[in-house]
């Protein structure tokens, strides 16, 4: 069944999608929230696909919603380390399951040394688990890290056969470890935080993101970015403190002059990227049964 006409991303001259936010949480917003319109206003403003990530499986439901409604969205279902806890070993069953049902990633998943009470052996089962399983299926995974940057590089290096393709959503690691984890498989995606100039870390990596393994997130309904990236639809969701998608054009504007480049040249290479970084993902299936 082909989508609605109405559903699909607008497609320019060049019959690129414009901008994709590679990583946002749609599922987030407070209740009441109408998000159909928050991707219909990204959409106007130039944001042709979302990279929508689950982080638990009471919110996997939703994810797929979204997807089947709506074909600029690609799904990703995943545990995230703050829902490890609560997770018995038949999630990944479930997981799978998920993940058979529609073209979909694997994410958000991951290590967090913040999250308390800390349980790291339980952490890394289950990003292990998915990281597999991810492998396994052909699928891309998104990847959250924080303040677990050589704990994450152990557990990648560990991996017998590689890590598959992986992306490191907001990368707030260290410059340094850019090459290493560039080899292992590594994508970077940054979001407005790094136009935020007291993110001096992540403000130094981003240059050194080689332009084949960089993309661009909002982060949505988290990590609002200063006001001056703030898009005119998005500011009563600003004003409630949340982001919003749509603010991804003026973000993009900002990060492509952190990198010395044209916002032209930014989305054609972050558009190649993000078709690398997907596979068989993307253009989201039209086609969903
Ligand atoms: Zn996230």
């Amino acid at each position: 069944m082909m989508p609605a006409a109405g559903s699909a991303p607008p497609q320019t001259a060049a019959g690129a999608v414009g901008w994709v936010d590679a990583h946002l949480h749609p599922q987030d917003y407070p209740a009441g929230t109408d998000v159909d319109q928050v991707l219909r206003q990204a959409r106007s403003a130039g944001v042709g696909g979302f990279v929508c990530n689950g982080t638990e499986e009471p919110d996997w439901a939703a994810i797929e919603r979204l997807a089947r409604a709506d074909s600029s969205v690609v799904p990703f279902f995943g545990i995230h380390p703050w829902f490890v806890a609560g997770a018995a070993d038949s999630v990944l069953a479930r997981l799978e399951a998920q993940l058979q049902r529609l073209p979909a990633g694997v994410g958000e998943i991951g290590l967090d040394q913040h999250v308390e009470p800390l349980d790291r052996q339980r952490q890394e089962e289950l990003f292990s688990a998915q990281l597999a399983l991810a492998e396994r299926l052909g699928r891309p995974a998104t990847v959250h890290c924080v303040r677990a940057w050589g704990w994450l590089l152990e557990v990648l290096q560990r991996r017998p056969a590689g890590c598959g393709v992986f992306l490191l959503h907001a990368y707030g690691g260290a410059p340094e470890l850019i090459p290493q984890l560039a080899r292992l498989g590594a994508y970077f995606s940054f979001s407005g935080s790094v136009l935020n100039p007291a993110y001096g870390r992540a403000r130094r990596a981003l240059p050194q993101v080689p332009a084949e393994r960089l993309l661009l997130e909002t982060d949505a309904p988290n990590m609002l970015p200063p006001a001056a990236y703030h898009h005119r639809d998005a500011l009563p969701a600003a004003a409630a403190g949340h982001n919003h998608p749509a603010n991804l054009p003026a973000i993009a504007a900002g990060i492509a002059a952190l990198r010395q480049c044209s916002p032209a040249a930014l989305q054609a290479q972050v558009a190649a990227n993000t078709r690398a970084f997907l596979g068989p993902l993307y253009p989201p299936a039209w086609n969903l049964p």
